[in-house]
């Protein structure tokens, strides 16, 4: 879990659900990460409530910065950067000028593998404050992923907001060229779906006519990602050589600061041009919350679920609503699976 001292109450929200529906029985160790010094409160609440070892780490600022050179100099002119984030913020886009927020995505999307506190592991559960594990989780995914050779599995797919982006496809899609990387299955279905019936294809391509960048051939994302504040995942994958030359240049483009990458879409994407698309699980079974947005498996699949919870429309059941949308503007909520 990466937190700060002031997540305290949602830190202890999230621990307690997790150790209720599942460690209790598995006593898994937990690393706690921030980019500043933790506070004895902190440490001493979360170990109370850890079944297992709970270990609590600052990451160093090389992984927490703007992007340098080679040579350790800056590659990157933070006053335009900072006039970028006043245009997104114009357009609406959360947290676009809030500076934290770019070096947490960064963070994910191209540090976290290599803290040296993970070092010894080679699967991870990324855990964020004030989630809610809403179904008990009586096997081990950890084994479960060994075991059916999975490599990375999320229980929420939904759409980034395009705006936040706009280059990022056509950054992505460069690399793959440059790179002479063949399509996967999973990257073919997270562009625009030309096996999908018609008006959801056009509902598509006017969303891609207003933000999104295409590749040379005309192809587009359709901004569908694993939302990545869940995920269990090999880490193996993100300390590929692959992985890291792709971050590195996507890195060097300026797109984590310029723009708004989130680590969801950088992760989802790498995924798609990477990975044999049969590694990605979708943990169905796992009952899961993070507002606004929650899934709550069907009754067959789910283990003793209750999804109610603050903020949250219960949507028991209903999983794939792949035409519709989070709207802003009515505050409407769904359970997203756009994959
Ligand atoms: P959202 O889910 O996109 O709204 O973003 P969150 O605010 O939940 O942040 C994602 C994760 O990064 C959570 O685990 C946060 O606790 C963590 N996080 C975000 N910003 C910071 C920060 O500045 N410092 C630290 N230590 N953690 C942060
Ligand atoms: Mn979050």
């Amino acid at each position: 879990m990466l937190a700060r001292n002031s997540d305290l109450k949602g830190a202890i929200h999230a621990i307690t659900s997790l150790e209720e529906q599942w460690n209790k029985w598995y006593n898994y160790p937990i690393v706690f990460l921030n980019n500043e010094k933790w506070d004895k409160k902190f440490i001493d609440a979360l170990s109370a409530i850890s079944s297992g070892k709970a270990v609590f780490e600052t990451i160093p600022e090389s992984m927490w910065s703007w992007p340098k050179d080679s040579a350790g100099s800056d590659l990157m002119d933070r006053t335009r950067a900072q006039a970028a984030w006043e245009k997104m913020k114009a357009n609406g886009i959360p947290y676009a000028t809030k500076e934290s927020y770019h070096h947490m995505c960064r963070f994910y999307s191209g540090f976290f593998q290599d803290h040296p506190a993970v070092a010894p592991y080679k699967y991870y559960w990324r855990i964020e404050p004030d989630v809610k594990f809403t179904c008990r989780i009586p096997y081990d995914p950890f084994r479960a992923m060994r075991r059916k050779n999975k490599i990375y599995g999320y229980t929420v797919a939904l759409w980034e907001i395009g705006s936040a982006c706009p280059s990022f496809f056509r950054a992505m899609a460069d690399f793959k060229e440059a790179h002479r990387i063949r399509s996967t299955s999973l990257w073919t279905s997270i562009m625009e779906p030309s096996w999908a019936p018609l008006p959801i294809r056009k509902f598509f391509m006017s969303m891609s006519s207003l933000f999104h960048s295409r590749d040379r051939h005309g192809d587009s994302w359709n901004h569908c990602h694993f939302w990545s504040n869940f995920e269990i995942a090999d880490f193996d994958f993100f300390r590929s050589d692959r992985y890291r030359e792709l971050f590195r240049e996507l890195d060097a483009s300026g797109g984590f600061f310029m723009e708004r990458w989130g680590d969801a879409p950088m992760h989802s994407l790498a995924l798609a041009l990477l990975a044999d698309p049969r590694q990605v699980h979708y943990f169905e079974d796992i009952g899961y919350q993070h507002p606004p947005f929650q899934h709550c498996p069907s009754s067959n699949v789910g283990c003793d679920c209750d999804c109610s919870g603050k903020d949250l429309e219960e949507l028991r059941g209903a999983q794939r609503q792949t035409d519709k949308r989070h709207s802003a503007e009515t505050g409407t909520i769904w359970i997203l699976d756009c994959v």
